[in-house]
């Protein structure tokens, strides 16, 4: 849609960023823009409309897009936090990253079963969406899709987790 086009152009690429030879997709010009805002997070949700109860988010960027997501369809949020962040109990799942290795961790208190809409902003090699689908999964909740902002090619996130869906990709 011209809604989605214009949209996927506020998204800036940053070279460099974090560090020399990365080229960072920066979605808060997106963000930043009302129209845009509105249109990628109907678009996030889209393909599961009436599939899902709630709508986890990874810390951080990805909870931002799963707040408006879950506003928007009417169901609440969870979060998926980095490791040490959440006060109740919960599960934790490690990953691995580029160097060394990180930790999500999800709190407990959802009925088994619930169906989750697991959202994050950016696909790059899958490990965190792999370690929040793992994370859903081993408390007993039913993951009712992925869905992702913007999905970077080539750098094996869709082979690391399969069945998703991306509003936009890289070219
Ligand atoms: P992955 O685990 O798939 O390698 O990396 C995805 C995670 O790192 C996401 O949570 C995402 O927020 C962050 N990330 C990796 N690359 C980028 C990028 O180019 N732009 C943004 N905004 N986030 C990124």
């Amino acid at each position: 849609s011209p809604e989605l086009a214009r949209a996927e152009s506020l998204i800036a690429s940053i070279p460099d960023y974090p560090q020399p030879g990365i080229l960072f997709r920066d979605i808060m010009p997106l963000l930043a823009d009302a129209r845009a805002l509105r249109a990628t997070t109907a678009a996030l949700i889209e393909p599961f409309a009436g599939s899902f109860d709630i709508v986890a988010g990874i810390e951080a960027r990805g909870f931002i897009l799963a707040g408006a997501a879950a506003i928007a369809a009417g169901v609440g949020f969870a979060p998926i936090r980095k490791a040490g962040k959440l006060p109740r109990p919960a599960a934790a799942v490690d990953y691995a990253l580029e160097y060394g290795t990180a930790t999500v961790e999800m709190h407990d208190d959802l009925p088994t079963g619930t169906r989750v809409l697991l959202i994050d902003d950016v696909l790059a090699t899958g490990g965190t969406l792999a370690a929040g689908r793992q994370i859903v999964e081993r408390l007993g909740y039913h993951v009712a899709g992925i869905s992702v902002l913007f999905e970077i090619d080539g750098l094996g996130g869709r082979e690391a987790i399969g069945d998703l869906h991306t509003v936009f990709h890289s070219a």
